[in-house]
């Protein structure tokens, strides 16, 4: 851990106060390590308790998630919703249902999400949540009562100016309609903007479903811009085929490249004659099946189990699946096949280790909390649609979403160049930067 005593201080009890939270601590340690300039700089944060009531969250809950599965046994689940900072606006983050979820990683996504929507500049604060079901392979009406039960309790903690969860891993528009209408049901209000992430044809907004995947990738490309280079021609790969893979695996065509690569939990595919998207939407998004399916459909595709796309010689990672899935052997694998730039679509999806490789290479390496944050932005810019009760088009939602990446690309390179005089600092520029605009609001709204 770098830093002053402060610092230090405060991330060993972290460690002390949340033991076993593994993710929490390595995503508290990697924003402690790059706030040393600003809070030498700014020596009035440091008297206050900044820090350490950044890093407590002011509420956490957790509850019993009980259904019935569809042959009459009852199950139980638990639910999770970790409502870290309200600073610069309502609770903001999304809602995963994956059998690993616990409290350490809802903490590690939620803490992640503060400085994140502080970066979109747009008065969202930070939360997540979530629940350790297991959707894989459940119908539709299990999924169903499962959403209503979790909302059943969840309710009461929400609200469009209290905390709006979105979707995140498990978690896509069908889940969200369910969730939706309990919560309508309950509260007997139509509250369009308590979560984000609906369906377009009752309160959505267009871009949201290919925000988090598009926005990786103008974040990248405006990385890319600062070097004179571009996606055109360039070879790229993609882990993960969910929602940020494969809108990200979509952006990268249209600006003229062409993703060699992409993956599941099961194993990854390379096709050298570049993704079909077509065929991979209908895989995943239609059949909802393994990846190897796209290499039966595809003669020039093979398909591995072992593995993984990083072994693929690429000149752009987008790493868009899940945490700590690209380790230091990857990052060397990737930096000996010529990689420029890494963009991280996913949530800390790169280990500490593996940064340190791409940061000794001079890599350029966008991380999550700015290059992903076209999600949240767009679950924002939803926000604001609900609340006018209006709807944008997609040219329009999409102009902004790119006009977000841009200003959040040149916020993190201006406060790099400012704090540590590196303006290829991404890590220390986003940290700081949203930091600085929490610890602000932090500090004029008192000790709260
Ligand atoms: P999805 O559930 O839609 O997709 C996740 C994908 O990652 C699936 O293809 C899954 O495969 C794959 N995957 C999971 N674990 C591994 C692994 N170990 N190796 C390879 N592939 C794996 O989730 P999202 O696309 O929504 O989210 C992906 C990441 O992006 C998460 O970190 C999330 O927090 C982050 N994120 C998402 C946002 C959003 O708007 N959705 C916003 C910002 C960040 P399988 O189906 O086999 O499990």
């Amino acid at each position: 851990m770098n830093g002053n005593a402060h610092i230090k201080a405060v991330y060993a009890e972290i460690r002390r106060r949340n033991q076993g939270e593994v993710e929490f601590h390595q995503a508290a340690a990697e924003v402690l390590d790059s706030l040393g300039p600003a809070l030498d700089r700014h020596p009035e944060y440091a008297g206050t308790g900044i820090l350490e009531r950044l890093c407590e969250p002011e509420r956490q809950l957790i509850f019993r998630v009980p259904w019935v599965d569809d042959s009459g046994t009852v199950r139980v689940n638990r639910g999770f919703r970790v409502e870290f900072n309200s600073a610069l606006g309502p609770y903001k983050g999304g809602l995963r249902f994956h059998p690993s979820v616990n409290l350490g990683i809802v903490k590690f996504l939620g803490f992640e999400q503060i400085f994140k929507n502080a970066l979109t500049g747009m008065g969202i604060g930070g939360g997540k949540g979530g629940s350790d079901f297991d959707p894989k392979g459940r119908s539709d009406a299990e999924i169903m009562r499962f959403c209503q039960s979790f909302m059943t309790e969840l309710y009461r903690h929400l609200g469009e100016h209290t905390d709006v969860p979105a979707g995140d891993i498990g978690v896509g528009a069908r889940e969200i309609g369910y969730l939706f209408g309990q919560y309508k049901r309950i509260t007997n209000r139509y509250e369009s903007g308590v979560l984000t992430g609906k369906p377009v044809a009752w309160g959505g907004s267009h871009v949201r479903t290919e925000a988090t995947g598009y926005g990786a990738v103008y974040f990248a490309e405006a990385m890319l811009a600062t070097r004179g280079d571009g996606f055109h021609g360039r070879r790229v790969v993609v882990s993960g085929s969910g929602n940020v893979a494969v809108y990200a695996v979509e952006k990268v065509h249209a600006l003229g490249g062409r993703v060699v690569a992409c993956s599941d939990s099961s194993g990854y595919v390379v096709d050298e004659d570049g993704i079909d998207l077509g065929l991979l939407k209908d895989v995943k998004e239609v059949r909802g099946a393994r990846i190897s399916v796209y290499a039966e459909a595809k003669p020039s595709a093979r398909f591995s189990a072992r593995g993984t796309v990083y072994d693929v010689p690429c000149d752009v990672a987008l790493p868009c699946a899940t945490q700590n899935e690209l380790g230091r052997e990857d990052a060397v694998a990737l930096v000996k096949n010529g990689v420029i730039a890494v963009a991280e679509g996913a949530n800390m999806p790169c280990t500490p280790d593996a940064m340190a490789v791409f940061q000794e290479a001079g890599v350029l390496f966008g991380p999550g909390k700015a290059a992903n944050a076209g999600g949240v932005a767009t679950s924002a810019l939803e926000m604001r649609q609900n609340a006018a009760r209006d709807s944008w088009t997609f040219e329009e939602t999409e102009a902004r979403l790119a006009s977000v990446m841009r200003e959040v690309h040149a916020e993190c390179r201006a406060t790099a160049e400012a704090y540590g005089g590196n303006p290829e600092d991404y890590v220390l520029g986003a940290n700081a930067a949203g930091f600085l605009r929490v610890a602000r609001a932090m500090t004029a709204q008192g000790v709260v």
